[in-house]
């Protein structure tokens, strides 16, 4: 018979944390607590493995299921002396779900169930709390109708509202067990008006509704999202767990909180969290009541003036501190808990590895490292590369004016500016037309998702650190401020007020996430300071890793970048991005549009000295790294003037008639010019170009080696190449330059001449061409191009399509496709190293900084990767972690 039910409590459990697949990670981490002795309220876990099963036979259960879930119920009973169902001493359940990976917000919970009529007066016996039994009571009924029964949450508290209002009360505490009576009845005619039969009152029909509701809830939209946005398999699913009910609002000696061992903001090793006095569940993290601090150091710094956990129940808290301690140890890792005290006495209800920013996951690898928890190794291992982007993002510059509107909590750090919205959907449609917006709410649920994630930041004027807006805004890594209460949303004028000012939806604002504020206007920022625990972790990286990390970079300021953060030399300088300049533009246009080839070469000699000053900067920033320079690549016409005025101006410098050059300029347009002329196609046309830059790379290498008193030796690359021919056409152009260059200065320069191999003949024939080319650099930007036959200038109007219809998992164009464009860089690698056994080999497509397609560099060997200066970190951090992968096999 399989085992569907695993059952915990009393000190034992018959699952472990390694289960997590079978378990979930909730019902994997409950048995471990409960195996490690803890206070875990008894209960048991139907696997995922049901869930699964459920799907496939068009929901129904297996047969031997509900047997198991009675023998679970009963062992429950025996732990807790109850007997679920008994109208005089019921056994009172939660039912939570639990996916193998944590799914925040996405998945209902029921509490209080195996309440009713009857059940509800034995709990007020038991108690001896009237009002006790029957705020839980009409909270299941709430509960229950919301997630299992479809009646909206709100009706519920439309009724709560007008009772109260009615009855001059402000808040629920106010109610009297006798009106709270009163309500449950208005609730219970609710869920028969609306469904047109009586709330359920029998326990075991309960029961089974949680649970189909758990399981009916992996396939609801919200965590269809949420599995789309984390690449969440389906097939997954999700657990269901049950545990014997334990109350934070049996008055005020109960509790119920959340904390993390460690600040999930900041890294800083002190235990931070939340709790209400006297509340139930999802009160913390609903934020709809201001949670107290956990500790007194908590408390003071955030100047509050309610007492904290530590104050008001010492010896609760001093255990629950063991506790905290005890697990981090076990687990290794900073953990994200959930606790109630019912009169005095702790329940530990969850255990989980906290989400936490960048920042701090930074400083949590390296202190654990340091205070020997974790290896190095573990360390670089601990955190996502591309969550760096967070630190790397800007703060607010400290001497920029800050005209604050409010404050609100520092939920998550960064700081943002952009238009004001109040809704997801707004959000998405203009982040769809590439505005920055900041999206503003009350709080935020599940449902919206998908405009934070369009947003560059959020703020809401409800709730605490530990609220829907602050947890996942510091998983997606975006600028937060929560709880700002003092601002008023007024969501149908669509405005918002604050101190007496008013704005707009479509007013630029700006959000601080480390300080809390909001600010009106954009406000100039300042680019992040690596160092301290960066630093470290990147040294740990660099000893790891095995490629070496260069940098794509055309400008001294790109290099200096690049430099400071790591990069070992250039990988691409694409030259074409020199000659936009506007100072150059002409002559380049004068190059251009030149019908012979004594013109050409006189606008080519007016461009010489500013190459050479050009390459000669680089090579001195990059003193002591190599520096790969690549010709000229674009297609011409990109260079060529557009306007009348444009054509007026080249006209007059080269002196000719301004007819001729619009004709010459509209014979340069081609329909294709992606595949056009362009790379060395256009060496191959105009010799005198490659030469010209060849000249100058060879006289800058010579000046930079005499100001730096190191050699330099530049790597001269030679775009798009699908034949031997072409490569060989435009080395013999070089080499003969080198010559050139040699003579005239006494000084022989030593370089190597390599190509791109961007194109798919280029891959095939990558035996062939490595007879001459030293090396090889994949452009992998041009090569999926090639290799997919899609345009990457227009992919992005349907690849988004593609994703959605799930047709393909990533962009191609973003994250490197392993299979096609991929098998074609393998046979590329091996190819070239069949014939030239020391060829080195790197990658210079925007791929190059994208974690996974470093991991796949890995896989063939690459020697480096090329990427975007602010990405040198990401890859430094993605090397180290794909050589451990590699290692571990
Ligand atoms: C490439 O094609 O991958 C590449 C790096 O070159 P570019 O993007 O300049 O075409
Ligand atoms: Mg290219």
């Amino acid at each position: 018979m399989a085992k569907w039910v695993y059952g915990f409590g009393d000190g034992r459990a018959e699952g472990a944390a390694e289960m997590r697949d079978l378990l979930g990670g909730k019902g994997a981490n409950l048995a471990e607590m409960s195996n490690l002795g803890l206070p875990v309220p008894p209960g048991f876990t139907i696997t995922t493995e049901v869930c699964t099963w459920y799907y496939d036979n068009g929901r129904q259960y297996p047969a031997d299921l509900d047997t198991q879930v009675d023998a679970a119920l009963t062992a429950i009973g025996d732990m807790t002396g109850r007997v679920f169902g008994d109208k005089d001493n019921p056994l009172l359940v939660s039912v939570r779900s639990g996916a193998r990976a944590s799914m925040p917000g996405m998945m209902d919970t029921v509490l209080n169930l195996g309440l009713n009529d009857q059940t509800v007066l034995a709990l007020e016996a038991a108690s001896g709390d009237a009002r006790f039994a029957y705020d839980s009571y009409r909270r299941f009924i709430q509960m229950y109708s919301d997630v299992v029964l479809g009646v909206e949450h709100h009706a519920f508290e439309e009724i709560l509202d007008i009772f109260k209002e009615g009855k001059g009360h402000a808040l629920d505490t106010d109610l009297s067990p006798d009106e709270w009576k009163q309500v449950i009845e208005r609730y219970k005619a609710l869920v028969e008006e609306e469904l047109d039969q009586p709330f359920p009152q029998d326990p075991r029909e309960q029961l089974w509704g949680a649970i189909g509701a758990v399981f009916g809830s992996w396939m609801n939209p919200r965590a269809n999202t949420y599995r789309a946005l984390y690449n969440i398999p389906a097939n997954w699913g999700t657990a269901v767990n049950v545990q014997a009910m334990v109350f934070g609002n049996m008055g005020d000696t109960s509790a119920t909180g959340v904390a993390f061992t460690r600040n999930p903001s900041t890294g800083e090793n002190a235990l931070y969290g939340e709790f209400l006095v006297n509340a139930q569940g999802e009160d913390v993290v609903a934020g709809t009541r201001t949670p107290q601090n956990i500790t007194e150091a908590a408390r003071i710094e955030a100047k509050s003036d309610k007492p904290s956990l530590e104050k008001v129940m010492p010896e609760a808290f001093g255990q629950f501190l063991e506790i905290c301690n005890k697990l981090e140890q076990h687990y290794c890792d900073m953990q994200d808990l959930e606790f109630t005290i019912e009169r005095g006495r702790l329940w530990m209800l969850q255990t989980r590895s906290g989400k936490r920013t960048a920042k701090a996951a930074m400083k949590i690898a390296v202190d654990m490292a340091d205070e020997g928890l974790i290896s190095h190794e573990e360390a670089i291992l601990r955190v996502d590369p591309a969550a760096l982007d967070q630190l790397l993002h800007p703060t607010i510059d400290p001497a920029a004016r800050r005209d604050i509107v409010a404050t609100g909590l520092p939920a998550s750090p960064g700081a943002a500016s952009g238009q004001l919205v109040f809704t997801s959907d707004e959000a998405v449609e203009l982040a769809g037309t590439e505005q920055k917006v900041i999206l503003a709410r009350v709080e935020t649920s599940p449902e919206d998702i998908h405009g934070m994630h369009a947003s560059q930041g959020i703020l809401t004027t409800r709730g605490g650190m530990t609220s829907h807006a602050a947890v996942v805004a510091r998983g997606m890594g975006k600028p937060c401020v929560s709880g700002a209460g003092s601002i008023v949303i007024d969501y149908r004028k669509e405005t918002l007020t604050a101190g007496g000012r008013t704005f707009n939806k479509g007013d630029i604002v700006t959000i601080d996430g480390g300080t809390g504020e909001l600010l009106a206007g954009a406000v100039p920022m300042l680019q992040p300071q690596l160092s301290g625990d960066f630093a470290e972790l990147m040294e740990w990286a660099d000893d790891v890793r095995r490629m070496k990390i260069r940098t794509n970079a055309d400008t001294p300021t790109d290099a200096r970048h690049a430099r400071d953060f790591g990069a070992e030399g250039i990988g691409l300088c694409r030259t074409e991005h020199m000659f936009f300049d506007d100072e150059r533009i002409i002559a380049v246009r004068e190059m251009i549009l030149a019908e012979t080839e004594t013109g050409r070469r006189t606008a080519l000699a007016k461009l010489l000295p500013m190459q050479r000053q050009d390459f000669t900067e680089l090579f001195e920033i990059m003193h002591g790294l190599p520096v790969t320079i690549r010709l000229l690549d674009p297609p011409l016409h990109e260079f060529l003037p557009k306007t009348e005025k444009g054509i007026a101006e080249v006209a007059s410098v080269m002196g000719v008639d301004p007819e001729r050059l619009r004709a010459r300029t509209h014979a340069l347009v081609e329909l294709n010019p992606m595949l056009g002329h362009r790379g060395c196609r256009l060496a191959i046309t105009y010799p005198e170009v490659a030469e010209m830059q060849a000249r100058a790379i060879f006289e800058a290498a010579v000046a930079a080696a005499k100001t730096t008193g190191e050699p330099v030796v530049p790597e001269i690359m030679v775009p798009l190449v699908s034949l031997k021919p072409e490569f060989d056409f435009v080395k013999a152009r070089i080499d003969a330059m080198a010559e050139a260059v040699a003579q005239e200065t006494g000084v022989t320069v030593a370089y190597q001449v390599g190509t791109m191999i961007e194109l798919p003949r280029a891959c095939l024939r990558a035996a062939e061409i490595a007879e001459t080319a030293e090396f090889f650099s994949f452009g992998t930007n041009d090569l999926t191009q090639t290799a997919f036959g899609i345009s990457r200038d227009d992919a992005a109007s349907f690849i988004g399509d593609y994703m959605k219809k799930g047709l393909i998992d990533q962009d191609p164009f973003i994250s490197l496709d392993p299979e096609g464009v991929g098998e074609l860089v393998q046979i590329g690698c091996e190819r070239g190293r069949a014939q030239r056994p020391d060829i080195k080999l790197g990658i210079c497509g925007e791929h190059g900084g994208d974690p996974a397609s470093i991991d796949f560099c890995e896989s063939v060997k690459l020697d480096y990767v090329s990427c975007s200066p602010f990405r040198v970190p990401i890859a430094r951090l993605a090397a180290a972690q794909a050589t451990l992968k590699a290692r571990k096999g």
